[in-house]
């Protein structure tokens, strides 16, 4: 049955992590934004370019741009069967770009999950967190630390610090969350979509199992 998942939270609450264990045990695309950027700006591309100030500085790059790199990617053949939105919706225009742009597709987002972690502590995982250029996992040096300091367990490539995980940005990123994504919150619980997993001080096992049973319960099992 096809699945279409959005994932909220503020930065660092574990969108990324447990949208790629998701990916990997359902089988679903994962689609972040953040990704799709961050590719851009890697590869310098003309968009790339453009964007960077943004991406570096932690400020959200405009709506109509957001809606429009989602459009194309939910448009691809795998995301025919559903996917797991990370990083999207991001504000309320975008939330109502996202609803007619399915709405035209006869599609609809089953559910929208809220992880909720305290702003203390979403600061300290942003700073802690590394991450591996090579195949995406992601490292928090405290709580989540490679086997070996500084390199992935998986492909033995060097970690590296995104650019937006400093603290002043950090601390900038979190306020664009409460002003102009939080309202996302509150479309998705009008609606009657919203489920909330508490993911403060939890291994990322708990979140994921929390939401699997979430998606056990909406296909009646
Ligand atoms: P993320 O990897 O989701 O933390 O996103 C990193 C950065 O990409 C954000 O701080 C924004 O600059 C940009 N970005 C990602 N998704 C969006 C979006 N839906 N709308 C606007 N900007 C976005």
């Amino acid at each position: 049955m096809p699945c279409r998942i959005v994932l909220l939270g503020g930065p660092g609450a574990g969108k990324g992590t447990q949208a790629r264990r998701l990916a990997r045990s359902q089988g679903w695309p994962h689609v972040s934004t953040g990704d799709i950027f961050r590719a851009h700006v890697e590869s310098r591309t003309e968009l790339g370019t453009r964007i960077a100030p943004y991406m570096n500085s932690g400020q959200l790059l405009p709506d109509e741009l957001a809606c429009e790199i989602v459009a194309g990617r939910l448009s691809e053949p795998d995301c025919a069967d559903g996917y797991i939105l990370d990083g999207f919706p991001r504000s309320l225009p975008q939330a109502m770009g996202l609803d007619a742009l399915l709405e035209a597709r006869g599609e609809r987002i089953d559910f929208a999950v809220n992880i909720k972690v305290p702003d203390d502590e979403i600061v300290q995982r942003l700073t802690e967190r590394r991450i591996c250029p090579e195949c995406g996992k992601i490292y928090n040096l405290r709580l989540r630390p490679p086997v070996e300091a500084g390199i992935c367990d998986d492909d033995g490539v060097a970690l590296v610090q995104r650019e937006d995980d400093n603290e002043e940005t950090a601390r900038d990123r979190l306020r664009v969350y409460h002003v102009t994504t939080e309202p996302v919150v509150k479309f998705f619980e009008i609606r009657g979509l919203l489920r909330s997993v508490d993911g403060s001080g939890k291994p990322p096992d708990d979140v994921t199992k929390k939401i699997e049973e979430i998606i056990r319960a909406r296909n009646g099992g």
